[in-house]
């Protein structure tokens, strides 16, 4: 089950088509689409980057609107470079979601039963989804290198597993982010997932390290029993496709793309 290019006139985005066919809307942003002006132009999502919070909310009508969800049925967090895993629920609902403030604090993972959509913010961090049809429970995760190296793919099915799922039957994707192609680390780094992963860390010709997130994140859903036939790679670099992702490490201070998934209904 891949991801697929879906757009209407007014929102281009990516989504797993074989998750809609089993009732779950996921879904990728672009930069393109909104409002926001340099240097987050145009479609910034997330109110912790400095924008304008005026123009954020706006791009994130246009941005749910494009998936059929209303905004007071989702939530957010505030992400941390963390493990820490919360199950949302309905007394959540619109936590995140118009300000700042309210957004679910230290959080680098939300996993839900309700009929809720979990937001993440992302330029670079890998995006991990789940889905666990027997127990109808969705996951969203945000992993850096940090969430990489400290497993939140395991905090993410201990949450799953404790609710009567089980890893072979738990579909799990991973969206756009910094490829290895990319994302240059140094030796403290590379030593770390020298330790932890196999084979995910290249040296370059001018003795620099490069990493592979994918590819870890990759060895964790495999080591916790998820099948590779249940898993759905993007296989997109923010870093290298300037014109349709924000990066993070190729801009400093930008936007943030959305990560999306619910069991609601919607256009998708
Ligand atoms: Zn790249």
């Amino acid at each position: 089950m891949g991801w697929e290019w879906k757009e209407d006139k007014n929102l281009r985005f990516l989504t797993i088509p074989g998750w809609s066919q089993m009732g779950v809307i996921t879904a990728f942003s672009t930069r393109n689409d909104g409002i926001s002006d340099d240097p987050y132009s145009s479609l910034n999502l997330a109110f912790h980057v400095a924008d304008d919070p005026v123009k954020v909310l706006e791009n994130r009508k246009v941005f749910l609107a494009g998936l059929g969800q209303p905004l007071e049925k989702c939530v957010a967090a505030q992400q941390v470079h963390g493990v820490n895993v919360i199950s949302v629920s309905e007394r959540d609902l619109g936590r995140g979601m118009s300000e700042l403030e309210s957004a679910i604090p230290e959080c680098d993972g939300m996993v839900t039963q309700d009929n809720i959509g979990l937001m993440g913010f992302f330029a670079d961090c890998v995006p991990l989804y789940f889905y666990h049809p027997q127990i109808n429970m969705v996951g969203l995760a945000h992993a850096g290198w940090k969430g990489t190296a400290s497993n939140i793919v395991t905090k993410i099915m201990e949450k799953i597993t404790a609710a009567g799922g089980s890893a072979k039957d738990c579909f799990a994707a991973i969206g756009p982010c910094i490829g290895s192609c990319c994302y240059e680390i140094g030796e403290d780094v590379a030593q770390i997932f020298r330790e932890k992963f196999h084979n995910v860390i290249f040296q370059t010709s001018s003795g620099k390290y490069r990493l592979d997130l994918v590819k870890a994140n990759l060895e964790l859903f495999l080591k916790e029993g998820i099948l590779p036939e249940n898993i759905s790679i993007a296989n997109l670099c923010t870093s290298c496709q300037s014109e349709l992702f924000y990066s993070y490490r190729r801009e400093g201070i930008t936007g943030r793309m959305a990560a999306f998934i619910t069991m609601r209904k919607g256009v998708i």
